[in-house]
């Protein structure tokens, strides 16, 4: 259970290759109300990435570590990596009366509803399966293995998201973009 109930939690999550990240950047670059989770990983930098923007770099040994002192809201071994949510930065933020959006996987967003029933729970979803093998052979980063095993995968995550509050399918970015906003806005009118 997270500490404050002050200001919201955001989860934005889907299958691999949906474009959660690139409605997050496209969310962040006109909408300054709300905070990014910047997510610690084993995974090494890509070309382009800073350390503590885009995401903690951290060895495997360090990320257990932080495992074992419990700095975790949720961790996951996403694509052979590890990804995990700082607890400190989302708890102080949310004390502060400020909302937090994580962009996360489906493993991970699991671990937040069970901890943290009053999160907002968005499933960025694929025009369809189809549309998403066509993304996913699109960024070209993969070997046929690996994205075999994404589709399967991705086949699976499909049906979590009967678990979520609000299902955005991410056809047209702008549109996508405009609904988690939306959402967003919605949420902040709620009465509790
Ligand atoms: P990438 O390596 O392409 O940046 O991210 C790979 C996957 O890891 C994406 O699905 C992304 O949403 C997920 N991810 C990023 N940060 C976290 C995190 O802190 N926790 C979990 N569970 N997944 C994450």
């Amino acid at each position: 259970m997270l500490k404050s109930e002050k200001g919201k939690l955001i989860i934005l999550s889907g299958p691999s290759a949906v474009g959660k990240g690139t409605v997050l950047t496209s969310l962040m670059a006109d909408y300054q109300n709300i905070s990014y989770s910047v997510s610690a990983t084993t995974r090494p930098p890509r070309v382009n990435e800073e350390d503590g923007t885009d995401y903690f770099f951290v060895s495997e040994e360090e990320f257990k570590e932080m495992i074992e002192d419990d700095e975790f809201i949720e961790w996951a071994k996403v694509h052979g990596n590890y990804y995990g949510t700082p607890k400190k930065y989302v708890e102080d933020t949310l004390e502060a009366g400020q909302d937090v959006i994580l962009e996360i996987d489906i493993q991970g967003a699991a671990q937040v509803k069970e901890k943290y029933q009053q999160g907002v729970f968005i499933f960025l979803a694929p025009p369809s399966l189809e549309e998403l093998e066509v993304r996913i052979q699109k960024r070209g980063v993969d070997s046929k293995e690996t994205m075999e095993i994404r589709m399967k995968n991705a086949t699976e995550e499909m049906k979590r998201a009967k678990n979520y509050d609000y299902i955005v399918v991410n056809d047209e970015i702008d549109e996508a973009v405009e609904k988690v906003k939306s959402i967003i806005i919605a949420e902040r009118c709620k009465v509790n």
